[in-house]
């Protein structure tokens, strides 16, 4: 018997193409992600109410702004939103500045409040709700400076939801520049999440751990391409940039999200940077 169903709200590109899951109970919905942009957030606040149930708890993967944004006009103030101490303390200290970054490019899609998860689990642990019993998976820097991935349970039936541990099928986000912690992290999770249906915060869900290893190979790939033209400088030239863009647009042919190419180079240059010296 299904004690859960999976609902995915998809972004189109200008909103990165983020997911947000909403997990449909008998008694209610739990949130998985929150999304990006304002338009985007009120349609999977209306997608919520069409389910007509009330929001029992909402869940932030990683501290990234594509998965916190939307929390505002997602969710009510009296719904408790989880994440690990580490998710909720990198929204806090970064989420003014990545608003000062991105909203010239956004305009008054880019929110102008933002909510900070007030349920928090230092190093992880597990929340039972609506039915469901959530593992939250403290993960430390991988794609971003603090992830997590979620592991919900109800009777046999089993998911995970594994933030921006893979894209799938898209290029991927680089920038804070823990290629070689993401790589570990990836290798480390193989295992515990084999088998299980994966639901990654970019790209579509699938059954089984093939994400994960085409994850890795991209990363490899990226940070080879890196490493050859930088040759050890700490950043990449705008021809260099453009260079890397074009063999990784050849290593995946038509997929979304291409300007996060450039977007992460420079962050990778100085990782692979201090790595060697
Ligand atoms: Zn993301």
């Amino acid at each position: 018997m299904t004690e859960f169903t999976v609902h995915t709200y998809t972004a189109a590109e200008k909103g990165i193409c983020v997911n947000s899951y909403l997990l449909e109970t008998a008694d209610g919905v739990l949130l998985v992600d929150a999304n990006l942009l304002v338009a985007d957030a009120r349609a999977l606040a209306a997608r919520i109410a069409a389910l007509g149930k009330p929001v029992l708890a909402a869940f932030v993967t990683h501290p990234h702004p594509d998965h916190f944004n939307g929390l505002p006009y997602v969710v009510g103030e009296d719904v408790p939103v989880h994440a690990t101490t580490a998710v909720a303390k990198t929204i806090e200290e970064t989420a003014a500045a990545k608003r000062e970054q991105w909203q010239p490019t956004y305009g008054e899609q880019w929110p102008d409040r933002f909510r900070v998860p007030d349920q928090t689990l230092a190093g992880g642990g597990t929340v039972e709700v609506a039915g469901l019993r959530v593992h939250i998976h403290d993960l430390g820097p991988a794609e971003s400076d603090a992830d997590s991935y979620l592991l919900v349970e109800a009777g046999a039936q089993r998911a995970a939801f594994i933030g921006d541990l893979a894209f799938n099928g898209l290029h991927s986000y680089t920038a804070d520049g823990h290629s070689a912690a993401w790589l570990a992290v990836l290798e480390r999770v193989t295992g515990e999440l084999s088998g299980l249906p994966l639901y990654p915060g970019h790209g579509r869900a699938s059954d089984g751990t093939a994400m994960l290893t085409r994850q890795r190979q991209y990363l490899l790939m990226y940070r080879e391409a890196v490493r050859r033209l930088s040759a050890e400088a700490p950043s990449l030239t705008p021809d260099q940039k453009a260079e890397l863009t074009e063999i990784m647009s050849g290593y995946l042919p038509g997929a979304a999200l291409g300007w996060l190419v450039g977007l992460g180079a420079d962050a990778v240059a100085a990782e692979l940077a201090a790595a060697g010296s």
